[in-house]
């Protein structure tokens, strides 16, 4: 169908690549709510021809703890300890959902501090999984079983609307995880349950103080919302996505200028969980300049950082 994309749209767009992109500093595994087990995804991303990338798992280290004890990182690939924080934004509703994704990027594995700040993002995330799974049912789509039979996510899952989404795929209320999320689980709609938990400055001082960049993520606002991003910015921010798979040139561009004016460090990445194809060909369409590494690794020096 040659449905007309609208030139703003900036969840539908995408670049072409003039090269593969050797950087990608977002991904999620099967430790947060990804579908690769974290060696599959490393192996992917190497084969693909990333030599640096982040795992980004949502609230935990699981993943990339896991990789670095294996020893299994494939030679030529450095692999940059990363997560991603979603933080509710309470005093701005006109932000998307009222949340904005933080990544930290580098950060320390031992910090303690940050793995007790990610261990409660963690109880707060499992008790908002429990209570949308049972408003679901209240509204007469109840998931418990298509539940059960999903695979395992591990002991440090960080339970999210993609597995509700998958599970409702399962039981045939929805046609795919998009589906779900726009007619139940996204803000206003019947499953939406408000998350609770770190604001952003929180959440940026957290990663800031275990060593990591804290680096906006997909915040596609960004050029609208300045004043916000300065906030964030006056309380540690230092980095922002500014390449992401489903950017289009306009908005690629718009936050580059955004990242110049502000002394923003330009990260980016794919975001891939895993849903829809595999990881070469969100790969085949992410653009990540190398021009981002010296920068990023300039921001990081001085924390032991990549592996
Ligand atoms: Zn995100
Ligand atoms: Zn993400």
């Amino acid at each position: 169908m040659a449905a007309r994309r609208k030139r703003h749209d900036p969840w539908h767009g995408g670049v072409t690549p003039p090269s593969p992109s050797t950087i990608d500093l977002h991904t999620h595994t099967a430790r947060s709510d990804g579908l690769l087990e974290p060696a599959d995804l490393v192996a992917a991303a190497a084969t693909a021809g990333v030599r640096l990338l982040a795992i980004t798992d949502h609230d935990t280290l699981a993943g990339v703890r896991e990789v670095v004890a294996s020893g299994s990182i494939p030679p030529g690939l450095e692999l940059l300890p990363g997560i991603e924080l979603n933080a509710v934004v309470r005093d701005r509703p006109e932000l998307m959902e009222s949340e904005v994704h933080v990544l930290g990027l580098g950060v320390d594995l031992d910090d303690d501090e940050l793995e007790a700040t990610l261990e409660l993002q963690r109880d707060r995330r499992r008790s908002r999984f429990t209570t949308m799974v049972a408003r679901l049912a209240e509204f007469g789509l109840p998931i418990d079983d298509a539940l059960a039979a999903l695979p395992a996510t591990g002991e440090d899952d960080a339970l999210g609307r993609p597995r509700v989404a998958r599970a409702m795929i399962a039981k045939g209320y929805v046609k795919s995880v998009e589906d779900a999320f726009e007619r139940y689980l996204s803000h206003g709609r019947p499953g939406y349950v408000p998350r609770d938990g770190l604001g952003p400055i929180e959440a940026i001082r957290a990663i800031r103080a275990a060593g990591g960049l804290a680096s906006l993520a997909h915040f596609s606002e960004a050029p609208v919302h300045l004043g916000v991003v300065r906030e964030l910015q006056d309380a540690g921010l230092g980095g922002l996505e500014v390449y992401y798979r489903s950017f289009d040139d306009v908005v690629v561009r718009s936050m580059e200028d955004v990242a110049a004016e502000l002394g923003l460090v330009a990260t980016g990445g794919s975001d891939y969980h895993g849903d829809l194809e595999p990881y070469a060909a969100t790969h085949a369409r992410l653009w990540v300049p190398p021009t981002v590494e010296a920068p990023l690794r300039a921001a990081l020096a001085g924390s032991a950082t990549i592996r």
